[in-house]
This record gives C-alpha cells, sequence and structure tokens, in this order.
C-alpha cells in the first residue's frame, strides 16, 4: 500500500531529544524552545513567536487575546478544519462562514464585505495547500473596517504573498506541525505576534495566566497569577524533535516540490481533456509543497477514483466538508448557500505526498489516476 503520509525524521530528531533529557530541563520553555523561537524571529523574521502543543491551540490561544464578548462575530471559511471555527466559539464568539472562490478553496475575498456587521472583531484566512489569499484586499478590509486579521498558517511554511512571507501579514498567525505538515512534531504548533500589543499578554496566557516567563527572564521577583490563560507550551521533548526538523527546511522542501511539480506536469493531460482541475496559484502565490490536490468533475467520480485507486494500493484522500453544514454547526446556520465552498467538499482529492514517496511509487499514482480516466 502506497500511504497517504508518512512522517518523515531529518536525523537529529533522536539526538535533540536525548539532549533535552540529559539537561536535567524537559518541561516547556528550555533551550531548544528558545532555539525554535529565535529561528522564527530571526531567520523567519516574524516580530515575536511562541510554541503551543498545536495549531489548535495557537488558535485558541488568539481568541482569548481578542479578549471576545459574547455577539462579537468573526469571519471564517466554511472550508477549512473545524479548529479555524472552533477556538473562536470555545471562547464565546459567533462565527459567520465565508464561502470559497471559484479558482481555489481559499477565502472568496470579494464576497466578505456584506458579511461584516458592527459587531465583527476579525477575519481569519486558510492559506489552503500553502498557496496564498489575496492579502492586498484582505489588508485594506481590515483597517477599512477595523478588523484584526488572523492567518490561519497550518498549511503555509515557507510560501509567500509576493514578497512577504505567509505568516507575517496578519496580526496574528498559526502554525500546525503536526505530523502531516511539511515541518512536524507529531503534534505541535506555533502562535505568531506580528501586531506587539499582543506581545505581553500573551506570555502569560501561554503559562496558565501567570507572569512566569517573565520572571524567567529575570524581570520580576516573583510570578504570580495575572489573567486567565491555560498550559499551551511544549514540553522541551516536542521542542528538540522540531528544532532537528527547522534545521532541515531547505531539503524537505525542495523534495517536496519537486514531487509536487511532477504531479502537476504528469496530470496536464487530463487537465487539457477536461476532465480534471489542477491547482490554481494566483500571481501573488506560491507553491511550498504541502499538498498535492485537484477537483473531479463530481462527487461520485471523485469516490469512484478513490476507490479505483485503493484498489490499486494507492491510499489517496477527500479533504474538509464544509462546516456550516456540520452535525455542530448546521442547525445553528442562518447565512447562504456556500456554493464553492460545497463544491471543494464533494470533488476534492489528495494525492500522496510525502519526502521518503520514490519516484517508482509516484509513477505508479500518476498511472492510477491515467486508468480511470482513459475511458470516461
Ligand atoms: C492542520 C490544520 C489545523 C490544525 O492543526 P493542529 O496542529 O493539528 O491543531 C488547523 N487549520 C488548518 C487549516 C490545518 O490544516
Amino acid at each position: 500500500m502506497i500511504p497517504f503520509n508518512k512522517p518523515f525524521l531529518t536525523g537529529n530528531e533522536i539526538k535533540y531529544i536525548q539532549e533535552a533529557v540529559e539537561s536535567g530541563k524537559i518541561s516547556g520553555n528550555g533551550i531548544f524552545t528558545k532555539r525554535c523561537h529565535h529561528f522564527f524571529e530571526s531567520e523567519y523574521g516574524f516580530n515575536k513567536t511562541l510554541l503551543t502543543t498545536s495549531c489548535t491551540d495557537a488558535l485558541e490561544m488568539i481568541a482569548i487575546l481578542l479578549r471576545l464578548e459574547q455577539g462579537d462575530e468573526i469571519i471564517v471559511p466554511s472550508y477549512t478544519f473545524v479548529s479555524t471555527a472552533n477556538a473562536f466559539i470555545l471562547h464565546g464568539a459567533k462565527v459567520v462562514f465565508a464561502d470559497s472562490n471559484p479558482l481555489n478553496p481559499n477565502i472568496d475575498v470579494d464576497k466578505i464585505e456584506h458579511l461584516i456587521s458592527n459587531k465583527t472583531k476579525a477575519i481569519v484566512v486558510v492559506h489552503y495547500a500553502g498557496i496564498a489569499c489575496d492579502m492586498e484586499k484582505l489588508r485594506s478590509l481590515a483597517e477599512k473596517y477595523k478588523l484584526v486579521l488572523i492567518e490561519d498558517s497550518a498549511q503555509a511554511m515557507e510560501s509567500y504573498y509576493k514578497s512577504e512571507r505567509l505568516g507575517s501579514i496578519g496580526d496574528f498567525a498559526a502554525f500546525s506541525f503536526h505530523e502531516t505538515k511539511n515541518i512536524i512534531s507529531g503534534e505541535g504548533g506555533l502562535l505568531v505576534l506580528n501586531n506587539p500589543v499582543y506581545e505581553e499578554r500573551s506570555e502569560i496566557i501561554w503559562e496558565k495566566g501567570t507572569n512566569r516567563t517573565a520572571f524567567q527572564r529575570g524581570e520580576v521577583n516573583k510570578y504570580h497569577w495575572k489573567d486567565i490563560g491555560s498550559s499551551y507550551l511544549p514540553s522541551e521533548v516536542i521542542a528538540a524533535f522540531l528544532y532537528s526538523q527547522l534545521e532541515n527546511i531547505p531539503k524537505i522542501q525542495s523534495r517536496r516540490i519537486d514531487i509536487w511539480n511532477k504531479y502537476n506536469q504528469e496530470l496536464i493531460d487530463l487537465q487539457n481533456q477536461e476532465k480534471i482541475k489542477l491547482p490554481h496559484i494566483p500571481a501573488y502565490g506560491y507553491n511550498n509543497g504541502h499538498m498535492f490536490y485537484f477537483t473531479c468533475r463530481s462527487l461520485d467520480e471523485r469516490n469512484d477514483l478513490l476507490n479505483h485507486l485503493k484498489s490499486n494500493g494507492i491510499l489517496a484522500v477527500f479533504h474538509y466538508l464544509s462546516l456550516h453544514k456540520s452535525d455542530f454547526f448546521k442547525s445553528r446556520y442562518k447565512g447562504n448557500h456556500l456554493k464553492w465552498s460545497d463544491f471543494y467538499s464533494d470533488s476534492l482529492i489528495r494525492l500522496p505526498l510525502f519526502y521518503e514517496l520514490t519516484e517508482e511509487e509516484q509513477a505508479k499514482v500518476v498511472d492510477c489516476v491515467f486508468s480511470y480516466f482513459k475511458s470516461r
């Protein structure tokens, strides 16, 4: 069986974990956490970062930082992972779902304005498959209506909007190091605070509502309960694993992008025959080798193709189901029909893409997609 994903170990993960263990401190915010923060703040130029135990946790921290009140609204795409919406609902907000655009699953920026009310606090965007949303338009909407702009950058490591790194544009960004992403630590995430206003409070929320981080820096002589918070920081074991991955970003990215490009070139004939649609990357965006997806002509054809691949030993998968139609949300949903979100729920398929996928395996996947469409 060719799996959909296989976590890649770059080589030093176990060595660094051993170092962390032997250092005598394996709780959070130790040497490896600081190395990771330093990487993101110096190499990537992010203003301030905090490692978290997941992207979900980073999104929850953002929700707390927004000081949400009953009735506050957050605009979120319907075609995304549960956490993009759940984090804000958990902290008292009302989620207003937006549609995707016809060219790719990213939020349709031209259809956001009518969703904005005097209760709207923030817009959360997802750079689906690491392909940038239209950030210039989003930035001007956020400025016009004084909204907080949040990038769910879970899939967007090493990607850009024009020359700006994704995750550096919104007031906040959240990354994921879940084993299905490009850079991994099993479970793991990163909160990026581009707007300095939130810096001080973020450290307190991160450390169970205390000012322990300032205490550890020697800025105060005792630490105490300052605000609400929770346990969002990962242990040094996770940070050590992640640091090994961060040292190998060019190697991981180059292999993943090669696999992506090969799929894209090999499948172009099927797009020319109008049987599938390959990913659309706008002129301002880039491919970061996170995910190779395409869309089929119908739900039946997509599911049929998944079965065809499976019976040939290949595990391909569909992706999100519109959140506004979920069991949890459908009875609360009062908005419009979200045509494109439903379209991607029905027609999108993702092919195996991981560092160790061999050329033979990839050729087999491509052949199998072709053999399915041969008679159609
Ligand atoms: C993976 C993912 C998440 C969740 O990340 P975790 O680290 O598992 O919490 C959130 N949003 C998007 C768009 C994702 O792809």
